[in-house]
């Protein structure tokens, strides 16, 4: 599943590609996805320009020149490919993940701008577009959502006031969009570890130290992905061809039995299940 670096990194690529284009035509072959998408889609952004491409959490969001805007997420599988009109280019996937080409099947959705084609494939369909009609609606959609881990809302006081009673596990607390925005599986187990939390203990016993190491290493594990150009266990290449090279920094991620990297541990890297999701850390060094 794509995590908040590779995302980051689709959002990029796209951005650099359709940022001021005019959409000619969208062609949809398959509109159930994992919402059905709207009767006025296609018709809504033909012959609109996007003015913007941003992201926030795992959404990419591209704003058209009449300020509606499309949200994008790419669900399990989704992948989004650049197709030119003109030359057959070898690499047309914007992420990492799966075929570097455009696969033969599960196109669901072709925008079409003058010059090429951006292409959305997800043989999951757990992806979805979706228009919202203003700048309200956008809000309104992420209501609910906690700050992003990299922003500065991500804060002393803001995670002090959260996890004030909370009687999860910090590890749960992290995977909650609602608590934080864009922290997946991979990356919660890394914070951990780089913060030296067990991702056992329960929220309202995480201390004054272990906050202020939250925020410092949430950003710097996400930042660093990004700058590493994401991270996939799998297929790894992205737009440029070159590899990104995130998954041979990981600490404690799928390191199960081996040595904790920290200096002076002993520990070995245990596996263990919390709600479903794999979660590995340091014995010794993580508390
Ligand atoms: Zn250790």
């Amino acid at each position: 599943m794509p995590e908040l670096p590779e995302v980051e990194i689709v959002k990029r690529s796209l951005k650099n590609k359709v940022k001021y284009k005019k959409i000619k035509k969208i062609i949809i072959s398959n509109r159930n996805l994992r919402f059905k998408i709207q009767k006025n889609f296609e018709k809504s952004l033909k012959g609109k320009s996007i003015v913007n491409v941003s992201r926030f959490s795992k959404y990419i969001i591209l704003t058209l020149d009449n300020y509606n805007y499309c949200l994008i997420h790419l669900g399990m599988s989704g992948t989004l490919h650049l197709v030119n009109s003109k030359k057959k280019e070898k690499i047309t996937n914007l992420s990492f993940y799966h075929s570097k080409i455009l696969p033969k099947k599960h196109n669901h959705i072709k925008i079409k701008f003058s010059n090429f084609t951006v292409v959305y494939n997800d043989p999951r369909r757990f992806g979805f577009f979706k228009l919202l009609k203003n700048k309200k609606e956008l809000k309104k959609y992420f209501i609910r959502s906690g700050p992003e881990a990299i922003s500065s809302k991500f804060n002393f006081k803001y995670i002090k006031y959260k996890l004030l009673n909370k009687k999860k596990n910090i590890k749960n607390c992290l995977l909650d969009q609602t608590f934080v925005s864009g922290i997946g599986n991979i990356y919660a187990n890394e914070i951990l570890f780089y913060s030296k939390i067990n991702p056992t203990k329960i929220a309202k016993k995480i201390g004054i130290s272990e906050i202020n190491k939250l925020i410092k290493y949430s950003k710097q594990v996400l930042n660093l992905a990004i700058k590493f150009g994401g991270s996939s266990i799998r297929d790894f290449k992205n737009a440029k061809g070159v590899s990104g090279l995130f998954q041979n920094k990981f600490k404690v991620y799928d390191r199960e039995n081996k040595n904790c990297i920290r200096k002076n541990c002993n520990g070995k890297i245990i596996k263990i299940f919390i709600s479903n999701r794999a979660s590995f850390f340091c014995e010794f060094c993580q508390k």
